[in-house]
């Protein structure tokens, strides 16, 4: 199958994905009396924050009754939160709005069935002390904070972020750190939460200062989705504080082309300029990209902003995401679409974490169809069928393998 057909209507399909790939400003556009200082200072971003129902319906008269009863039961389940920057990306005409979709409440949040987590990667077991996952040998997830910009309405996290539902969560950094220390298997530590860059740059940078100092500790990282939902906090002064701390990358996570934005591509560059690595983490998600055209302009806009596509993650069985989530069938079909037919470097690995606790297992379209008789049998993108001849406990052949029939 191909979307690059310029026939038919594959002409209008990709006039549609140009539009989708060109960079745009989110504007001021509710806001248009607020001064450019005010906008662009995150501080002042984070504090108007649509926060309410009664704010929503102001601002977004369109409000369908499904969105309306979610945001009444927000507070007892994820917090509402929406920076007026990224606000501005949604069309209020569009009851499908791909932006709209992410952090709009909706009632079928609470409509749950029995295979629904509140934990769906089984993190809270895993935890040696509160805030740290070390599920794999060599690295481990550093809960930073309950906090993020805005609130994905899919969060595999909303047991604890922003403390809707009364987790109270209090990490603990001493405790954190102490156990990082007296573990040197750990090389890897990946500071996530909640969104560590609503740190002020001081206490992030004693934290980072903190991890730096102990020996064992190879890799940094930082998962995030403020460049996306809060560019205005990417400041020189942050950029200029990550860069002491290299090798530090960045995992960011954005879903849909929308979403990259001019004011997104200059904070990432920004974040580039400092040296620091930048890879995209994707969540599949049901009407918003879950076609193989939007995921594909999408991940090739993502390398016009500089970064590379990290992960697609099947959505995580979080309660209440049924709505939400597309199927793993429709993951690879986007994924055979991916390799081959695009630069390989936009071509993220698609993964499902485990259900329960096991980790992210890779998932791909079968491309060896076979390993035996003295060959390994391959297909390309194209459907063509190779050969690799290798003998079957994997040593080189010497002898070419018996000639087969192809279909
Ligand atoms: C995703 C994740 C990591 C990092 O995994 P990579 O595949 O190395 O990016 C580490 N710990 C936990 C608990 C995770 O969920």
């Amino acid at each position: 199958m191909s979307n690059d057909n310029p026939s038919g209507n594959g002409g209008a399909v990709s006039a549609t994905l140009n539009t989708l790939k060109q960079f745009k400003s989110a504007g001021r556009g509710f806001w248009s009396d607020v001064s450019a200082a005010d906008w662009n200072d995150w501080h002042w971003q984070l504090k108007h924050r649509i926060t309410s129902l009664e704010q929503l319906q102001r601002l977004m008269p369109t409000l369908t009754p499904e969105e309306l009863a979610g945001a009444q039961l927000a507070k007892t389940k994820l917090a509402l939160a929406i920076t007026p920057y990224f606000f501005n990306l949604i069309d209020p005409a569009d009851a499908n709005c791909p932006i709209r979709q992410q952090v709009i409440p909706r009632i079928e949040e609470t409509h749950t069935a029995s295979w629904e987590m509140s934990d769906p990667c089984g993190e809270d077991s895993h935890s040696p002390v509160p805030g740290l996952v070390h599920r794999y040998p060599d690295r481990v997830l550093f809960l930073v904070t309950d906090r993020c910009a805005a609130y994905c309405r899919y969060c595999t996290r909303s047991r604890l972020v922003s403390n809707a539902a009364g987790y109270d969560f209090h990490p603990e950094f001493d405790k954190q750190i102490a156990y990082i220390a007296a573990h040197p298997e750990i090389r890897d530590v990946l500071l996530s939460g909640g969104d560590p860059l609503l740190l002020s740059d001081d206490k992030l940078e004693h934290l980072l200062a903190k991890l730096r100092a102990i020996p064992h500790l190879e890799f940094l990282r930082i998962g995030t989705r403020i460049p996306i939902f809060l560019p205005q906090r990417i400041t020189p002064e942050l950029c200029a504080m990550l860069k002491k701390f290299h090798p530090l990358f960045i995992s960011i996570h954005s879903n849909h082309p929308r979403e990259l934005t001019t004011e997104v591509r200059d904070a990432l560059g920004r974040l580039a300029d400092a040296g620091i690595p930048l890879g995209n983490q994707t969540v599949l998600l049901k009407h918003v990209n879950d076609t193989a055209p939007v995921m594909k302009a999408h991940l090739q806009k993502l390398l016009m902003c500089r970064v590379r596509p990290y992960y697609i993650y099947q959505c995580d069985l979080i309660a209440g995401s049924a709505h939400l989530r597309a199927s793993v069938r429709k993951g690879l079909e986007i994924m055979e679409n991916l390799r081959g037919h695009t630069t390989g470097y936009a071509v993220p690995t698609y993964v499902i974490d485990a259900p329960g606790g096991g980790g992210k297992v890779p998932v791909s379209p079968e491309y060896v169809l076979c390993r035996n008789a003295g060959r390994v049998l391959i297909r390309n993108y194209e459907g063509k069928i190779f050969e690799y001849p290798e003998a079957n406990d994997g040593t080189p052949l010497f002898a070419p393998p018996k000639e087969i029939e192809l279909v």
